[in-house]
Parts: structure tokens; C-alpha cells; sequence
């Protein structure tokens, strides 16, 4: 069956920019309030797309990429140069990638809607969470898509 699905993003650098891209569909979209994600972004949530890794790749200057680890077992992806925060593998995940939506191009079908919030109780004070109707969790939950 053919199947162009493919979804691209990158980094904010004029000049070079690392660029990224994935062509198999998400298992799942959340919103994340967790301090490890919020921190790191400067934001007030994260967005992020769950795609599986193999169809996953850096398609541009992977040079430019750096990890962070914001746990031991979370390892954030930034662009050396401008400092964008573009995805994440977590140990817990091993077979895919977490992609911050925002640093995909925009006008995409991104390839699924969020279905939840996670990590609530983590939510800084000054956000409110809008009523939206999703289901909201005080940690991690693993999305109703996957059962
Ligand atoms: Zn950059
Ligand atoms: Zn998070």
C-alpha cells in the first residue's frame, strides 16, 4: 500500500539548520506539563508526538545535535547553535522518538491529534489548562490509543 506520509521539521539556525524527519504515523500526541519538558523549552507546556524510531530520522547537519540528559534516562536532542529542543529519546520508549510539535514546519498534518494531558501535577501555577474535554492525568499515562 502506498503511503507518502512524511512530516518535517528542524532547528531555528538561518544557516544550516539541523533538520529532521518522520514518515511513519504517530502512536500518540499529549500535552506534557512535566518540569523536565517545561524547563527545558523556557514553555509553558510541551507538545509531543510519539513516533516510532525506525521511521524516524536527522536529515540534515546531525553535527549541530547535542544531548542533554534532563534524567538518566531522558535524553534531549538541542541544536549546538541556536539551542532548540527538537526531540527526545526516553529508555522507558525504546523503539520510538518524542517530538516537540512546535518545531515542526508548520501547515503539516502532524499524523494525530493530542489525547491527553500528562504530568498536571507539575502544571505551573499561572497556566491554566483549557477545557478542552481531554483527559487529564496528574503523572504518566500511556495513551488510550495504545490500550
Ligand atoms: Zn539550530
Ligand atoms: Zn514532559
Amino acid at each position: 500500500m502506498a503511503d507518502d506520509f512524511k512530516v518535517v521539521g528542524g532547528c531555528r539556525c538561518d544557516q544550516d539548520p539541523v533538520r529532521f524527519a518522520y514518515t511513519q504515523r504517530p502512536v500518540e500526541t499529549h500535552y506534557c506539563l512535566c518540569t523536565d519538558c517545561t524547563d527545558v523549552c523556557g514553555g509553558a507546556l510541551a507538545l509531543i508526538t510519539v513516533v516510532p524510531k525506525a521511521g524516524f530520522r536527522v536529515t540534515e547537519h546531525q553535527d549541530k545535535l547535542k544531548n542533554f540528559d534532563t534524567k538518566p534516562t531522558a535524553h534531549r536532542k538541542f541544536c549546538s547553535t541556536c539551542g532548540c529542543h527538537m526531540y527526545l529519546e526516553v529508555d522507558a520508549f525504546a523503539d520510538f522518538v518524542l517530538v516537540h510539535v512546535p518545531t515542526l514546519d508548520r501547515g503539516q498534518d502532524i499524523g494525530m491529534m493530542p489525547d491527553r494531558w500528562v504530568f498536571t501535577n507539575s502544571k505551573h501555577p499561572l497556566v491554566t489548562i483549557p477545557d478542552d474535554g481531554l483527559p487529564r492525568h496528574p503523572g504518566w499515562a500511556n495513551s488510550p490509543n495504545l490500550g
